[in-house]
């Protein structure tokens, strides 16, 4: 299976060998790092390092992509924040200190940002990538506008301003969405076949959903035009309430969570006429316990219900076995060994079905009508 060809068809949402089995979100496994010795931290700031845990999943497990980076820090430090790298494989890097910390009117981005922190590492990590897998799809990410933005002036701080200051919220995400954007277009030149923009934040417990248009629609479609690879947006918990907005703001796949009904979700991608595929949404619960039978049965029940590209439900635990990762590759192998994908295929169907009369306005009992009307009525 040419995986490249097989995943951009996925995004086109056109005919595949395979639903194909790449990782959108984050996928870096401490039985990885400890594998290959390219542990956390150093794994955040070495290129070559960076690639050495990226390409592991892929090595060991079978899974269809080569992800990096591994935490959603970098723009926020590349935008002047402090951050603390941790030094252990079981924790993420940290944001320690932000020089917009409780003020919102002192965003800005620097003159400097692109060149900044940790960007050039990623980049370059990319190329190497590319490089020594130019068959297999790469795979990388940033942070979201809304979610940076609560990175650097403070999370409760934004939520306060959401309900005083909505004017000046919007001002800011505008203001992180220009600072994606540059990320994006510098990866534009990267030769990447999917990246994940995640944007836990505007969850509906965070942002409440009547907001969503409001406060980042236009911001999320300025940063989904500038990309020139497979966008995907992920946010995290329960979507099911901003599924309509989600699938309308012009990316190349929406990444949830296992608490989302996929047959629920490809209902409304349809209605929609909505090109952004469905990803995920195998549990991360069921990974990192390594509850193999779980991962099988999630695998196929995502199948049935049409998912588009099968994955993680949210970043994969760092302590999930890698062979978490192979039951899921695996599982998906079965489907179509077994000729399971006849289910999937009823399903899709299912969807495509539409009462014409519905858009017909109902008889209305007048006499001298009724000849019109029944032959209205036969056509249908
Ligand atoms: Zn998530």
């Amino acid at each position: 299976m040419d995986l490249i060809e097989n995943l951009e068809n996925a995004f086109a949402g056109k005919e595949v060998e395979k639903v194909p089995a790449a990782s959108i979100v984050s996928v870096a496994l401490i039985e990885g790092m400890e594998r290959t010795g390219a542990g956390f931290p150093a794994s955040h700031t070495d290129a070559e390092k960076m690639v050495t845990l990226g390409e592991s999943a892929h090595k060991y497990a079978g899974v269809e992509s080569i992800n990096l980076p591994f935490d959603l820090a970098i723009e926020a430090e590349a935008m002047g924040c402090e951050v603390d790298l941790r030094d252990a494989n079981e924790h993420i890097p940290e944001i320690t200190a932000s020089p917009f910390f409780d003020d919102l009117s002192s965003v800005e981005l620097n003159d400097d940002f692109l060149s900044s922190g940790r960007i050039p590492v990623v980049a370059k990590a990319c190329q190497i990538a590319r490089e020594k897998y130019p068959d297999v799809p790469l795979i990388s990410g940033q942070i979201g506008p809304f979610t940076l933005l609560g990175q650097i002036v403070g999370i409760e701080y934004l939520m306060k301003c959401l309900a005083t200051e909505p004017e000046a919220v919007k001002e800011g995400v505008n203001i992180c969405a220009d600072a994606v954007i540059e990320v994006v277009k510098a990866y534009n030149d990267l030769d990447l076949q999917g990246d994940c923009m995640y944007e836990p934040s505007i969850a509906a417990d965070l942002l409440p959903p009547e907001m969503f248009n409001e406060i980042v629609r236009y911001p999320l479609k300025r940063i989904s035009k500038a990309a020139d690879f497979n966008i995907v947006l992920h946010v995290c918990g329960d979507t099911t309430p901003i599924l309509k907005n989600a699938l309308d703001v012009g990316y190349n796949g929406f990444s949830f969570e296992d608490s989302v009904n996929v047959k629920e979700a490809n209902q409304i991608k349809y209605d929609l006429d909505s090109n952004t595929q469905l990803v995920g949404n195998v549990a991360t619960d069921s990974l990192f316990k390594g509850d193999l039978e779980s991962i099988r049965l999630e695998t196929f029940k995502a199948l049935d219900r049409g998912i588009d590209i099968l994955g993680s439900s949210c970043c994969v635990p760092p302590g999930s076995p890698l062979k978490a990762m192979e039951a899921m590759v695996k599982a998906r192998d079965e489907y179509y060994e077994k000729g399971m994908e006849t289910k999937r295929e009823e399903n899709e169907k299912a969807l495509s079905w539409k009462p014409v009369y519905v858009e017909e306005p109902l008889p209305v009992a007048n006499c001298h009508e009724l000849p019109e009307l029944r032959n209205k009525v036969l056509k249908i």
